[in-house]
């Protein structure tokens, strides 16, 4: 067993941690907080340095490597800023869909000015009727002679704002049972590539939490979009979405292991240096305790969240099936852990950590949408119900336990 990262890994770890202490200062941060600002030109310095598309294809500038190098970039991210952190990583997380079953043309269209951080991308699959539940849109795709038809609404899509283009999932046959007919499709912002209809975005104000990123309704009014514009398989959009969800919500996990590193840091520096009763609240053994506590909590999340990320690497193929299972399990224990982790480190702070200035106000309401997008706690604990009851004995327990 070994627990070390490799070379390239921790130059990986970092450099991103170097890139985000020194752009995501406290005046950026907050400056975007307030004017509820996506820092595109951030973006684009982190895609320059090549921390966008690190599991993408080299053909396209992507950097070749997996799901694990992404933990260690989203980590460091958000250990510097939960804010800025979130919204580079929601910037580009969405596009794996088209890393997962984009044809080469399409990733070329597609990943090559995300990696380049030129293009931003979204995915909409939350209706105001389906959110936890997806097991049929009722936004429809209509095929036509040249092209599909998307009429519908979507809701709580991040980025739409300034999203370049958009990961649809759509009913593609009205007659199909719960879970079938959908297609992934893919909407491009600009009206060039339109061959009819109508994109509507609104703006959803008033969010606790991610405020330098937009949250909006996108409405497809007789929207026709080419045909090439089809992701993957007609037919298999769910099962897609579910394919992308298993990375992505490990990458969703690092981003509460941050949020809950950073917000440590800053307990811990405040509790040596804040005197009362001529002493370092350290040495309140109840201040000293709950630090140590702490420790413990974030290395649990850390490892649990790296292993997680080395199983979904490894594709073997004898623990390939309990992927979905660790995928849920980080998904709903890290942010569940981070945000107990992060209220405590408000206690650490006294009144001070009740306002902006100190920051773990602010990551406690930007952490706590990790527990309820990409699926919420409760659909992770059922996912992680529906496995355990099917997963043989001798399997769990020489493998797993
Ligand atoms: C800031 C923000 C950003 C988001 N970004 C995106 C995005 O980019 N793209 C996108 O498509 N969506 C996005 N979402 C939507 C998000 O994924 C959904 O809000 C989430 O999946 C829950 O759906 P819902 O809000 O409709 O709640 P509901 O599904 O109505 O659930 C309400 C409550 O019931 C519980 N519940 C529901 N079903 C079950 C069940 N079977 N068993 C136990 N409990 C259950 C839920 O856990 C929850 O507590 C975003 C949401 C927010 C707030």
């Amino acid at each position: 067993m070994d627990f070390s990262l490799t070379k390239e890994q921790n130059d990986i770890k970092k450099a991103a941690a170097e890139f985000a202490r020194a752009e995501f200062t406290p005046e950026v941060a907050q400056e975007c907080e307030l004017n509820h600002r996506f820092p595109r030109e951030i973006y684009e310095k982190a895609a320059n340095l090549g921390f966008i598309g690190l599991d993408y294809p080299e053909e396209i500038g992507g950097g070749a490597m997996g799901v694990q190098e992404n933990v260690l970039v989203v980590e460091e991210f958000c250990k510097a800023d939960s804010g800025l952190g979130m919204a580079m990583h929601l910037a580009y997380v969405p596009s794996k869909v088209v890393k997962l079953f984009g044809t080469h043309e399409q990733k070329r269209k597609f990943l090559a000015p995300l990696v380049r951080g030129e293009w931003v991308s979204a995915i909409s699959l939350t209706e105001p009727d389906h959110g936890s539940d997806l097991t049929c849109m009722e936004t429809t795709m209509e095929e036509k002679e040249d092209g599909f038809v998307l009429n519908g609404t979507k809701i709580f899509t991040t980025n739409a704002a300034y999203a370049d283009f958009f990961v649809v999932l759509a009913q593609d046959d009205r007659n199909a049972p719960p879970g079938k007919g959908m297609t992934t499709i893919l909407v491009e912002r600009s009206p060039s590539s339109w061959l009819g209809g109508r994109l509507e975005i609104n703006e959803i104000p008033h969010k606790m939490g991610i405020r330098a990123t937009s949250s909006g309704e996108v409405v497809f009014d007789q929207l026709k979009v080419r045909k090439e514009n089809v992701l993957g398989e007609r037919g298999r959009g769910l099962l897609n979405v579910l394919d992308f969800l298993d990375e992505s919500r490990i990458e969703i996990a690092a981003q509460a292991l941050g949020n809950a590193e950073g917000a440590f840091l800053k307990a811990l520096n405040h509790a040596r240096q804040r005197n009362q009763f001529q002493k370092p609240i350290i040495d309140f053994q109840a201040i000293g305790h709950r630090l140590g506590r702490l420790w413990s909590q974030i290395q649990s999340i850390k490892w649990l969240t790296y292993y997680a990320a080395w199983l979904c690497d490894k594709k073997m193929e004898k623990t390939a099936g309990a992927i979905p299972l660790y995928t849920s399990m980080v998904k709903h224990h890290v942010p569940e852990t981070a945000k107990a982790i992060i209220d405590e480190t408000i206690t650490v702070f006294g009144g001070y950590g009740y306002f902006l200035e100190q920051e773990v106000e602010r990551r406690y309401r930007d952490n706590r949408i990790i527990e309820i997008y990409e699926g919420t706690v409760e659909v992770q604990l059922n996912n992680m119900v529906r496995i355990l009851k099917k997963l043989n004995m001798d399997f769990i327990r020489s493998t797993l336990l």
